[in-house]
């Protein structure tokens, strides 16, 4: 019977400061047979800071898979086990998942013990859209991939989120500069909860500056928020790296062989090109 089995506790811990920590969390880190933590030693702190002397076991990415099959046979025995991660919560970016569906897939209890996540705490005090947003977890690594990511949300209506870390941060934010309007609504918020908290609200071309120029910016742990783009502005949006090709393309052609071009290359709409183009040529002789 499901009563007798144990059940899995998946507990939100603090993001930074540490006082994040609900009661109800701290209660389940107490009365439970086991805590399985990414990393027993930093999640120490945690429990030491609470009082809580339990049973640690470890379960990261690179054992999670062998890890969840032995803690799903504890739970098959009757013993309680919550699940903690380095900071936030569980699965969000951290390991869990396969744990998770296991358990659920076995039919045993899954309970969630919500608390500090950086990316909801992120949104709450971003100022732009939440109804419909998209998390996209860290970015890929390699520039063109990045780029190549951008490229696909740039007409995406819904605000999106990523992770992103100080190695990172002013690379990322080059290679979306080359792709979305300068003009964009982003939100850098750095240090969330910490001594350093800085929330920064300001156009894609503005926070790029101030990234590139003020070191503690490129410091700490980021969450950005982009927002989406405006509906009625799609049909005016050709990127950077579009613009770029006009622009070769018309030093060597006419503007109705380089817009024919561009139209082939890129898949834009010729309308929009010829506008582009037409400013473009007015501006040289300007
Ligand atoms: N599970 C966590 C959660 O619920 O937010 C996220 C874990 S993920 C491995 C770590 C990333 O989350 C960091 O690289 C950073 O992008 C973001 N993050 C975590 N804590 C943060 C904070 N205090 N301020 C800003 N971003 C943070």
């Amino acid at each position: 019977m499901l009563t007798e089995f144990g059940k899995l506790y998946v507990v939100a811990t603090p993001i930074g400061n540490l006082a994040d920590m609900s009661f109800r969390a701290v209660e389940v880190l107490k009365k439970v047979d086991l805590i399985a933590a990414e990393d027993t030693r930093h999640v120490k702190i945690l429990l030491q800071h609470y009082g809580i002397t339990n049973k640690l076991v470890s379960l990261h990415q690179y054992n999670e898979d062998k890890a969840s099959a032995v803690l799903l046979e504890k739970l098959r025995e009757g013993q309680s086990i919550a699940l903690v991660s380095d900071a936030g919560t569980p699965l969000l970016s951290d390991p869990g998942m396969p744990l998770v569906k296991l358990v659920k897939d076995a039919g045993l209890d899954v309970v969630p013990i919500p608390g500090a996540c950086a990316l909801i705490a992120a949104l709450s005090a971003a100022g732009l859209p939440v109804t419909q947003f998209s998390f996209e977890g860290f970015l890929p690594r390699t520039s063109s991939a990045r780029k190549a990511f951008f490229n696909e949300r740039l007409l995406s209506p819904k605000t999106w989120v990523f992770y992103e870390s100080c190695h990172r941060i002013l690379a990322s934010l080059q290679d979306m500069a080359e792709i979305l309007p300068l003009d964009r609504e982003i939100v850098i918020a750095r240090e969330l909860t910490k001594l350093h908290e800085t929330i920064v609200k300001t156009s894609l071309g503005e926070a790029l500056e101030l990234v590139e120029q003020n070191d503690n910016m490129r410091k700490g742990e980021f969450v950005v928020i982009v927002d989406g783009a405006v509906v009625d502005k799609k049909e005016q949006i050709i990127t950077t790296d579009q613009e770029k090709l006009l622009q070769v393309l018309l030093r060597e052609c006419s503007i109705k062989t380089a817009v024919a071009m561009a139209v082939e290359i890129t898949g834009v709409r010729k309308k929009l090109l010829y506008q582009a183009a037409l400013e473009m040529d007015k501006a040289k002789d300007a």
